[in-house]
């Protein structure tokens, strides 16, 4: 883990951009740019009552706590600290903080547009203010080494080095903090009219300019972000110097760098999606870009097999990328683990930017099934409906170990939460010049244009409860243009495009869509419904989407879902969660397959939502051994986005329809009806008596316990016992992630048992052995005690961690 936990802290983020990419349809340099154009955010209102609440607890509460954090972890004081505007030594941990604010920057700036809201203007103002203060006169602005300066070099990073630049490709995330800055730049600049954070953006990318380039600096950025953000700096000021230096970017990475960081070959040439999750679809992202505007084939091929590679083979059903948390990262095809499923949010984020581009480029409904399932599902997740707490990894499965925290100290994904939903209104719509796109359905108000032509739109959905939506269009002047109705895949008897997911059985239940009453017939274009008519003002459109529960199962090279199916409805996808079922066991059940599911809206569970309704048993192992099932028992489903808003409990998206695929009840053995305490405490030590069996020491599909980063030192486990016991052997499986994680089998252990306040070892009748991928069992001289206790001596160069310890 120390090399993870390391690569963990090298996180970062995105940008987003909706607003952005529309900006400018001409493009200086007789270059291109998307053929299709997103209409923004700021054109479109939303008026139903599911997103737009959540938009409004982004700015009532992520984006102010978001701001307190920076202030009281000392991000804000770096910057002043740095702009000599106080003095110390740099205070937070990580060299990217810096980045967390201009995410926020960026979000606010979204934000009051819908929301406009002076204190938080004049507040943005006195942090542009201490940002510039902060650059360095010829531009550079890197808070941790200008600090650092001050006090001789001390202090400085150990992921930078002494030389600007140098370090990049590695850890220093130098360009990784401007990326973040141009975003914001833009995004402030648009939002309000003032130039200020963009003339500091501008004076760094000029620096970046004059220090990279073939016959100059040909360091790539070891987490990519800039490249969207030198793309958004060409849209605004029409110079063409940053996409050159966005695309220099791209060309001088790889191939001899590591996969970790998709560096490992020319981007160009890569194929499948590899590496840390975030770096990658950051990277995908700004090579659409120029794919785009330089109508490169190269790029665009790419990003082609890229796609498919991650769409059938990579994906997890609720939208989440990275399924390892080691590297942040992808694993390989078919590796979908979904206990220890990693789905980081900025990664769910990373793929909508992702996906909206290959939209933008192709016009096909498939990338937006790409879209909206991560939107509702696995991005969602990632905040809680109060707005001030957040999931880092986004698993399918808990046991009880994940519960949303209101900051990290690696804070990429509260940041990247306080950015992304402001702009969520920029996904509905997409326009050419004689097209309207209509991608999502939420109840809203927007003014579009459609080639010169203004539209009002005024739309009431259901989504994602109801499938009726109803579309009034109101043209300036009547006009002629193609509504392209997108029908989702769900609603055509595709989970999602490939087969790695698919629906148990078909639904017969067509879409039904009518103009001004009348039944429109149609057959699907690249997913869409195309009505090319001449448009009058109080035109009406009327689609419903048939809603009914489905039922999905995975390819069958999934192994993590074999023997098990998980339930959709609409674009929601659906878990069992421990308030909602008997005695809050959810992992232990057996779902009837051939039960009927039904569904019923409950308004005041979740702040209002659709719940599903089946039959189940509870499966139980009893003291020898066998599983055992419980009666009939009525299960209740949640859309998995909303889990964990009543407290951490067990929680699962894909439910088990063979005895053999479930995770029973554990056996009242005594070692699950002890106290377990530890020399570390942390939630992950109920793993080490769930009676979860791994299928090796470096299976991370169950829970495990560690020590990282402790390491060279003994450690401690113990059970208490409910009353005195006589027993007479144990046994222990480790974990260990090596030779990529910190984690390895320890040097030795012992077990000892209580005699009043003592601890005393067990006379032995075997051998301690230490052992990887099994386990290792002692028996010794039957002892009566009320506890034992292993200790266990960790090597000196790694940590070390449990699956499972019995006691016998
Ligand atoms: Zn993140």
């Amino acid at each position: 883990m120390t090399r993870q936990m390391m690569k963990k802290n090298q996180v970062l983020s995105l940008s987003l951009t909706v607003g952005l990419l529309l900006i400018t349809g001409c493009s200086k340099n007789g270059s291109g740019d998307y053929p299709i154009t997103p209409v923004p955010f700021t054109s479109v209102k939303l008026t139903d009552d599911f997103w737009a609440p959540r938009i409004k607890k982004n700015a009532e509460v992520t984006i102010p706590i978001a701001f307190s954090y920076c202030e009281s972890t000392g991000r804000v004081k770096n910057f002043e600290i740095a702009g000599k505007l106080d003095t110390g030594k740099f205070q937070t941990i990580y060299p990217f903080d810096d980045s967390d604010i201009y995410k926020i920057i960026e979000g606010a700036s979204y934000s009051m547009q819908t929301y406009p809201d002076p204190k938080l203007d004049a507040y943005l103002d006195t942090l542009i203010f201490k940002i510039g203060k902060a650059q360095e006169p010829d531009g550079y602005l890197y808070t941790n080494r200008t600090i650092a300066e001050m006090h001789g070099g001390e202090g400085l990073h150990e992921w930078a080095s002494k030389n600007r630049w140098e370090l990049d490709s590695v850890l220093s995330h130098e360009l990784y903090n401007l990326g973040h800055l141009y975003e914001a730049a833009v995004a402030h600049y648009q939002a309000t009219g003032k130039r200020s954070l963009l003339d500091i953006a501008l004076k760094s990318a000029d620096l970046v300019n004059k220090d990279f380039g073939w016959d100059k600096c040909r360091v790539y950025p070891g987490h990519q972000v800039i490249e969207m953000g030198l793309v958004k700096l060409y849209r605004v000021t029409g110079e063409k110097k940053y996409l050159d230096l966005a695309r220099f970017f791209l060309d001088v990475r790889g191939p001899k760098g590591e996969e970790y960081n998709q560096a490992h070959l020319k981007p160009v040439d890569q194929k499948t999606a590899v590496g840390h999750s975030v770096r990658a679809t950051y990277m995908y992202s700004g090579m659409a870009d120029i794919a785009a505007i330089e109508n490169d084939e190269t790029y665009l091929t790419a990003i082609t097999s890229i796609w498919e590679d991650l769409v059938y083979g990579k994906m997890y059903l609720t939208g989440g990328i990275g399924a390892t948390g080691g590297n942040e990262g992808f694993a390989e095809p078919f590796n979908l683990p979904n206990m220890s499923a990693y789905c980081e949010t900025c990664a769910s984020i990373g793929d909508i930017f992702f996906n909206h581009r290959l939209f933008l480029l192709h016009g096909q409904s498939k990338y937006y099934d790409i879209l909206e399932k991560t939107l509702y599902n696995s991005m969602l997740s990632g905040v809680s409906l109060s707005g001030d707490r957040f999931f880092y990894p986004n698993p399918l499965e808990s046991n009880g170990q994940h519960n949303r925290q209101a900051w990290f100290g690696c804070a990429c994904c509260p940041s990247n939460v306080a950015r992304f939903v402001p702009a969520i209104p920029g996904y509905l719509y997409a326009v050419t010049k004689n097209e309207l796109y209509a991608n999502l359905y939420i109840s809203n108000e927007a003014d579009v244009t459609v080639g010169k032509n203004r539209v009002h739109i005024s739309e009431k959905a259901g989504f994602p409860w109801d499938g009726k939506v109803s579309m009034t269009i109101a043209p300036e002047n009547n006009v002629t243009f193609s509504l392209k109705i997108r029908i989702p895949g769900w609603a055509m008897n595709e989970a999602t495009p490939g087969t790695l997911y698919k629906f148990r059985n078909q639904n017969d239940k067509k879409v039904a869509i009518t103009v001004n009453g009348d039944v429109f017939k149609f057959v699907p274009e690249e997913g869409y419904a195309v009505i090319k008519r001449s448009w009058t003002t109080g035109d009406r459109v009327n689609i419903e989407f048939p809603m009914p529960v489905r039922l999905i199962e995975a390819a069958s090279e999934v192994k993590a879902d074999e023997g098990k199916m998980a339930v959709q409805r609409g674009p929601v996808i659906y878990c069992a969660e421990w308030p909602d079922n008997k005695d809050g066991n959810v992992l232990n059940l057996v779902i009837d397959k051939n039960a009927p599911f039904t569904s019923e809206f409950s308004p005041s569970l979740l702040n209002g939502s659709v719940v599903v309704k089946t039959i189940g048993r509870q499966a139980k192992r009893s003291i020898d051994g066998n599983i055992t099932l419980s009666e009939d028992e009525n299960i209740s489903l949640i859309p998995y986005a909303l889990w964990n808003n009543r407290g951490p409990g067990q929680m699962m998206v894909w439910l088990p329809f063979e005895k053999s695929a479930a995770k029973p009840t554990p056996a009242p053995t005594i070692a699950f009806r002890s106290t377990i305490t530890a020399s570390k405490t942390t939630r992950a030590l109920s793993s080490i008596n769930d009676q979860f069996e791994p299928a090796n020491s470096n299976d991370h599909s169950y829970p495990y316990y560690h020590w990282w980063p402790d390491k060279d030192s003994w450690q401690w486990v113990q059970y208490d016992f409910e009353k005195p016991e006589t027993v007479s052997g144990t046994k222990i499986y480790w974990f260990d992630d090596g030779p990529d994680g910190g984690c390895r089998i320890p040097d030795e252990w012992e077990l000892l048992y209580r005699s009043g306040n003592k601890w005393i070892p067990v006379s032995v009748k075997t051998p301690y052995t230490v052992s990887k991928d099994k386990w290792d069992s002692v028996e010794f001289e039957p002892i009566q005690t009320k506890a034992v206790r292993i200790r266990v001596k960790l090597n000196k160069d790694f940590a070390s961690g449990i699956h499972e310890w019995i006691i016998e």
